[in-house]
């Protein structure tokens, strides 16, 4: 017969190859075959839309781009509200038909709850601080960065005296921590970064502050301001000059996402 041709170990090689090629085709073709519901090797689909923070995801990535995509920039002002400059910002804005998300400080919060209330009636959203700003907060205790973040989201519902939309939270001087991400997810709020720092914390300017924006906004920006921490004159001042040059060179204004 033919096959005592073949001596036993050809016999077993070929045997083994085939088997694996018919196994590696079966299992192709049950991943491929779209009714095989129930098959326990099918992999599931992911979600059509993210559902907020799961389990597998405790900490998405931060946030530099606005929420539509084109020709938008998103403004946001941080460490306020100031009574001095958080209203003179929020006139800037209005005459010039812009949004613009404040990150505002639970201490300030509770010295001036009326601006909270302000900023929510111009149509501006709110971003989590934290309670003290604590540039140095990635360092802590997660039970203290957990502190620090729910607090300042108390607060602000606490000012605003309603059920008020805190989406999202950035990091004191921007030093972020994975403890930090997952405790704003774990408080619903997204992880707010910049793409464009104008450096107007350091008062280089009032012409500094415009012309850093203007080298450096392109469609989709999160450009970084602040209304309080320190004299916001120059920041005010060169708002009056980059609201009207953006809706120039056709921007719109929208929030982060
Ligand atoms: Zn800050």
């Amino acid at each position: 017969m033919r096959y005592r041709v073949l001596r036993p170990p050809y016999c077993y090689r070929w045997a083994v190859l085939i088997a694996v090629l018919a196994g590696t085709v079966s299992l192709i073709v049950s991943l491929c075959q779209p009714g095989a519901e129930g098959s326990p090797i099918r992999p599931s689909p992911p979600p059509a839309v993210a559902a907020g923070p799961t389990a597998a995801d405790p900490a998405p990535d931060l946030l530099r781009h606005t929420a539509n995509t084109g020709k938008y920039v998103a403004l946001t002002f941080d460490d306020g509200p100031d009574p001095a400059f958080t209203p003179r910002i929020l006139d800037v804005l209005a005459k010039n038909n812009a949004v613009a998300t404040f990150c505002m400080i639970g201490t300030r919060v509770r010295a001036h709850p009326e601006l909270v209330r302000s900023v929510l009636a111009h149509g501006m959203r709110l971003c989590d601080h934290t309670v003290n700003h604590d540039e140095d907060l990635a360092r802590r205790t997660p039970q203290r960065i957990t502190a620090e973040i729910e607090g300042c989201w108390s607060d602000l519902q606490v000012a605003a005296d309603a059920d008020v939309a805190v989406g999202y939270f950035r990091a004191p001087g921007g030093a972020w921590s994975q403890p930090m991400r997952e405790a704003a997810a774990r408080a619903g709020m997204k992880p707010l970064a910049w793409s464009v720092d104008p450096r107007d914390w350091a008062t280089p300017g009032t012409q500094q502050i415009a012309a850093a924006v203007r080298q450096n906004v392109q469609p989709g920006s999160v450009i970084l301001f602040h209304d309080g921490g320190g004299d916001r004159a120059q920041t005010v001042e060169a708002l009056g000059i980059l609201l009207p040059w953006l809706a120039g060179q056709g921007y719109r204004f929208d929030f982060p996402g």
